[in-house]
């Protein structure tokens, strides 16, 4: 591609609004382009990113036996009811109606669509096992699109989906997808990590996420010395005890907060620490009110609050919810005198004396608050989020966390599609059984960007050779002298002949802003035809990861290209 007849719109300065390096560097590089919040257009050297990442998807899908598909994005509303995920999925699924009124779904992944294909089509053990992928755009309605194409409301998706009569067959394709989504990572030049990760909306019993080590990465993965690894939403541990509170139960009275309503607000008024409040936050578990209380320093964990409480969906009361059950606006809730509403506790509360609670009333709270003689003892459970510095579950250290870009998930799925949409096969003893299903998608613009995120530098990007949109920068110094310009001309077709993809940066301009874009866009190889080389017979190379310099003969330039390319990182 001569650069002169190309689009590539690349920007000195950095981007006001882009708050990671990936956004940052993806639109420096003219990469992409927002078309509005969390939707973007491909420019010609992103999309040529973004395919040969797919590339190399759908190879290692095709290696595990997948078969690649392609699905509807839009999906009628009757097959998600079937699975009641029409009602539990909440606001990310990207609802819409047709002239007629007839809802539908623009898919954030198609269980259901696949579940109906497979109750349609099989009807014996024999067809079992198979899998189906396609590599699609995917619509979530985010709250807030942030980070470019990592947390976009449309994005580019690979999705499986894989069927067997029984858990043990289930079992043998997790593990190949597990380790074809390795090798994915792998082949993209990613420092990743598997870890256990929640089912979330998708459902299902076991499921790993794949992290890409990042700083900026909206995960948290709590890791610990003994190799166990996952998600925060996942993670099981033991929040350590406050101490603080060996004095015998003091008498409860009230006192005045006004305006103090935080956590960090009702410390600093009372002059406590946060660990000797205890907050109770009101939640909605599928439309019925649950107080929860934990220590003040502490978060709640909604994806454990939802299993203790066999709840589909958990999330924090609205506002005249809390008003209704507690009495009081927000901020001021506790257990004393709290009726009519369950409440459970995170076992960090479990042997606390002498608490601040919430008095139930507008700018109240209560100092010396005891369970058992001024509130009922509440049940405790393990709701906590854990965090680094608790307890390991497993082993007891000390746990450590770093933080990801979740690039990946899989998921055992079992019967949970196939039972609610009554998708069947005849197994061997003639007996009607629901398919054992599992389910595994990969972002592939998220996927990305997470390159970018790791191959960097303050010049710009420096692609992996799998992933870069071309494998050579070719540059001539002052294209207007008719020398430099015939040599990368022939060189330019050379390169081409042999079936090297190159980028030629014909243009007119000061080889300083050359430079400064090659080094932006990031491809692997640079080579320079100016005049002085030409005069001595020789090209410049630069290497973009490693800097490495080095000069080719300008004779024998195209094979001596052919011959690096294959040893660059
Ligand atoms: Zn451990």
């Amino acid at each position: 591609m001569r650069w002169s007849q190309a689009l590539i719109p690349t920007h000195k300065e950095d981007p006001s609004d882009a708050e990671t390096v990936s956004h940052r560097l993806m639109l420096r590089a003219g990469l992409i382009r927002k078309v509005t919040s969390g939707v973007y257009n491909y420019l010609p050297l992103g999309w040529r990113v973004v395919r040969r990442v797919e590339a190399i998807v759908r190879e290692e899908m095709d290696a595990t036996g997948g078969q690649e598909i392609l699905m509807p994005v839009l999906s009628p509303a009757e097959l998600w009811m079937e699975s009641g995920r029409w009602r539990v999925y909440g606001k990310e699924l990207w609802r819409t109606q047709d002239r007629n009124g007839r809802n539908f779904a623009l898919g954030p992944t198609h269980e259901e669509v696949v579940t109906d294909i497979a109750r349609n089509e099989v009807r014996s053990y024999r067809e079992l096992p198979f899998c189906l992928y396609q590599i699609q755009t995917k619509f979530r309605d985010e709250t807030r699109p942030r980070f470019g194409v990592v947390r976009a409301r449309e994005f580019i998706m690979k999705d499986a989906y894989s069927f067997h009569r029984d858990e043990t067959s289930l079992e043998d394709t997790y593990r190949q997808m597990h380790a074809a989504y390795s090798r994915v990572f792998d082949r993209c030049a990613l420092t990743y990590r598997p870890v256990e990760a929640a089912t979330g909306a998708i459902g299902g019993s076991v499921s790993h996420e794949f992290m890409v080590l990042s700083d900026t990465g909206e995960s948290e993965v709590i890791v610990c010395g003994c190799g166990y690894a996952a998600t925060n939403e996942r993670a099981e541990g033991t929040v350590p005890p406050a101490g603080g509170d060996d004095q015998g139960e003091q008498a409860m009275r009230a006192v005045d907060t006004p305006d103090s309503r935080t956590i960090e607000e009702v410390a600093a008024f009372l002059g406590v620490a946060p660990t000797r409040i205890v907050k109770t936050m009101v939640y909605d578990a599928d439309g019925r009110a649950v107080a929860v209380l934990i220590r003040g320093d502490r978060d709640v964990n909604e994806a454990k609050l939802a299993l203790v409480l066999g709840a589909d969906v958990v999330v924090p009361a609205a506002p005249d919810v809390i008003e209704r059950v507690t009495g009081a606006p927000v901020g001021f809730a506790g257990p004393v005198g709290l009726s009519g509403v369950e409440t459970v506790a995170d076992e960090s509360v479990r042997g606390m004396r002498n608490v601040v609670v919430g008095g139930n009333r507008k700018d109240v709270h209560l100092v010396n608050a005891n369970a058992g003689r001024d509130f009922p003892a509440p049940q405790f459970r393990d709701l906590a989020l854990v965090r680094k510095g608790d307890r390991c579950a497993r082993c007891g250290a000390e746990l450590d966390s770093f933080r990801g870009i979740e690039v990946g998930q899989i998921f055992k799925l079992g019967t949970k599609y196939s039972s609610s949409m009554k998708a069947t096969f005849l197994d061997e003893d003639g007996v009607a059984k629901p398919l054992v299903m599992g389910c595994y998608g990969l972002g592939v613009s998220r996927t990305t960007a997470a390159i970018v995120e790791q191959h960097h530098d303050r010049d710009g990007i420096a692609w992996p050779s799998s992933v870069a949109p071309y494998a050579v920068h070719l540059l001539v110094i002052n294209p207007r002298d008719a020398g430099p310009r015939e040599a990368a001309d022939s060189l330019y077709e050379a390169l081409r002949g042999r079936g090297i993809e190159v980028l030629y940066d014909d243009r007119d301009e000061s080889p300083g802003a050359k430079f400064k874009d090659a080094d932006l866009v990031g491809m692997p190889l640079r080579v320079t035809v100016g005049d002085r080389g030409i005069k001595r017979g020789v090209v410049e190379t630069r290497i973009r990861k490693t800097g490495e310099k080095g000069e080719l003969p300008r004779d024998s330039a195209a094979e001596a290209v052919a011959a690096m390319l294959p040893k660059l990182p």
